[in-house]
């Protein structure tokens, strides 16, 4: 059988894309994934916060997806039983600076339409937070906190009901195209398509340069993890506490969020993985570090001052239980090491261009009867759906031209 459109990869991205392909009826879709279970990297390895939007720049797309994504997933979960908290999110400024900042983010997000509440001292933050410290703070009752896997899993349900053909446990290894057919040889046979979507994530990148795309982009790999508090501390959190983000550094600083099933999760921070899939810090994989350390793009990232000394903090915060509490201690100075155990791991698919930029906005490219989503970084959970359906509306006007 050959199929309309084969998407590789069964990830949030992914399971968007053939959710909303499957919704044409006209089309024959398949998913290809390499696991034998959807959502097993970034899509399930993450903190599951939905960001409503008031932390980008007001016209980008990251605005505009995670703003609508954000109501268009609180809708979807409530449909479709997947467990959610509104619980909303606690900016919160330690010094005058980082206050003058949060009345920037409260302008961008009156901008970008999302509701937020200026605390003016310590006593309103303790209304919402009883046991947060800061001068002041940003509260934004819109955000709120999902179980991924689960919405992942749903979406797939939705499209395998609607007729699309799910294939785990089969690694895309190459790609020959012939006339308008493409032939996509996995690790479980070969499989035919007019059209090929790459939601690969942290291995979309090399998919793209099989297929001519995107050259010039690379995935470098940046592993965040987490802790969580011991059950008996869970009370110190009631919704999700961050600090002010500096807008500067591309990743939010080490914050506590309650997730939907009441664990409080600390984290991420955020070091260069030593291999894609490394989730870690003592795990390598040679090849893929030698290639990430080869790579420009990545030494022009790390040329300023600035970022050498927080990837340097970054790394200490891994390998030192002691470091990475004290960053989460500027926001609740009640815990101790002995409330914090170890978590999981997730890591990113942080792409950066040869000239060392790193690419903070979604970023896809078409290339011959194919579309490669080569950037879909955080809040890329909260804008799977809105993002989703503009690649479907892009894919099938692409289709047409076939
Ligand atoms: C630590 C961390 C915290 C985050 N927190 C948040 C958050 O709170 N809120 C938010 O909105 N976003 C968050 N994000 C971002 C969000 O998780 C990602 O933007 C999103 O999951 C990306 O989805 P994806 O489908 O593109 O990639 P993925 O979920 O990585 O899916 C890609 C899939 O492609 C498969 N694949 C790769 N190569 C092949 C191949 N050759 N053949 C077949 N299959 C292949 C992989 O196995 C994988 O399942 C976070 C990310 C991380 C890492």
């Amino acid at each position: 059988m050959k199929y309309d459109v084969a998407i590789v990869g069964g990830g949030c991205v992914g399971c968007s894309v053939a959710y909303h392909l499957a919704r044409e009826m006209a089309f024959d879709v398949c998913v290809i994934e390499k696991e034998h279970q959807l959502a097993s990297h970034q899509s399930g390895r993450n903190s599951g916060v939905l960001h409503p939007g008031f932390n980008y720049p007001p016209g980008s797309l990251k605005a505009r997806f995670a703003t609508a994504g954000t109501k268009q997933m609180k809708e979807y979960c409530a449909a479709n039983g997947v467990p959610i908290e509104e619980l909303g999110v606690l900016v919160v400024a330690t010094d005058s600076e980082e206050r003058a900042r949060l009345t920037e983010l409260q302008e961008q997000a009156t901008e970008n339409g999302v509701e937020t509440e200026l605390l003016e001292n310590e006593r309103e933050i303790h209304e919402h937070e009883p046991h947060a410290a800061g001068e002041a703070a940003l509260y934004c009752p819109e955000a709120a906190s999902v179980d991924s896997q689960k919405y992942v899993h749903s979406l797939a349900g939705d499209a395998e009901n609607a007729g699309v053909d799910f294939y785990t446990g089969a690694e895309v290894q190459a790609v020959k195209t012939n006339g308008n057919t493409h032939r996509i040889s996995t690790s479980i046979g070969t499989i035919s398509s007019t059209y090929l979507v790459n939601t690969a994530g942290l291995y979309a990148d090399k998919l793209a340069h099989q297929m001519g795309v995107g050259h010039e982009y690379h995935v470098v790999p940046f592993r965040g993890e987490y802790y969580e508090l011991v059950p008996e501390k869970r009370h110190l959190v009631n919704s999700m506490i961050y600090p002010t983000p500096d807008p500067e550094l591309p990743f939010l600083g080490v914050h506590y969020t309650r997730r939907s099933d009441d664990k409080v999760i600390i984290g991420p921070n955020a070091v260069l993985a030593f291999g894609r899939e490394a989730y870690k810090n003592t795990q390598f994989d040679i090849t893929e570090l030698l290639t990430t350390l080869g790579y420009s793009g990545f030494w022009r990232l790390f040329m300023s001052e600035k970022m050498i000394r927080v990837g340097l903090n970054e790394l200490h915060k891994s390998y030192r239980k002691s470091a990475f509490v004290k960053a989460a201690k500027d926001l609740v100075p009640e815990v101790t090491d002995d409330d914090f155990q170890r978590s999981y791991a997730g890591i990113r698919a942080q792409i950066v261009r040869d000239d060392g930029q790193l690419i903070k906005e979604p970023l896809f490219e078409h290339g011959p009867q194919s579309t490669h989503v080569l950037n879909a970084v955080s809040p890329g959970l909260t804008s799977s759906l809105p993002f989703g359906a503009h690649l479907t509306d892009e894919i099938i006007a692409n289709l047409d031209s076939v």
